[in-house]
């Protein structure tokens, strides 16, 4: 069964804030030198942790992942399955706001992955939920979110990814927004099912 080494990983002198301090001065790629940085934001003993693509306007203003339109959507779908902000964390592939909210390239998506692994690594959480492909290719390479939103996969025996579509995704195409509360129902059928 396949597993991931990052996430068994053990970070005894690292902690969810040490590493925002890292993020803070780190300047490894072009757009570090331009826009603000974006850490992950919520509760850093989670057992679920929703991952998005890279910060937008209104992210870069407040320094918090989703507070836009797309994050309005996503605080929405976790209140169909009775979960808020507190209860989870949520966070980015790529740390710094896309010009002109351009796709992430290869380069920074590549750049930033050791931030998105160490904070899934201290938080160790159960559940991972990458939200569009850009995050889904971070874990599964050759994954396609269309094939696989609301399935979930199973890594080792302690993890399990479970893929939606980007809540941005339904903004541009209505017709996804049914897609996303019905995967959001899966995903909190599946949470209980952990439960009991
Ligand atoms: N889209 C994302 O992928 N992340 C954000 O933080 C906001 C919009």
């Amino acid at each position: 069964m396949m597993s991931f080494s990052w996430y068994d990983a053990d970070m005894p002198t690292m902690t969810i804030d040490t590493l925002r301090d890292r993020l803070n001065k780190w300047k490894g790629i072009d757009i570090a030198k331009t826009a603000n940085p974006v850490f992950g934001y919520g509760n850093p003993k989670a057992e679920i942790v929703f991952v998005g693509e890279a910060p937008g306007q209104r992210e870069d203003e407040q320094g918090k992942p989703f507070v836009g339109p797309a994050g309005k959507l996503l605080d929405e779908l976790l209140g169909s399955i009775d979960l808020k902000r507190e209860d989870v964390y949520i966070t980015n592939v790529v740390k710094f706001r896309p010009p002109a909210n351009r796709d992430p390239t290869p380069e920074e998506k590549e750049a930033c992955l050791p931030f998105l692994q160490m904070e899934i690594s201290i938080i160790k959480p159960k559940v991972i939920v990458p939200l569009g492909r850009h995050a889904l290719t971070q874990f599964f390479t050759k994954l396609n979110i269309t094939d696989t939103h609301g399935k979930p996969q199973k890594v080792g025996d302690k993890l399990t990814i479970f893929p939606i579509y980007h809540p941005a995704a339904a903004l541009h195409n209505p017709g996804l927004r049914q897609a996303l509360f019905d995967d959001f129902k899966a995903l909190g059928s599946f949470l209980q099912e952990q439960k009991s």
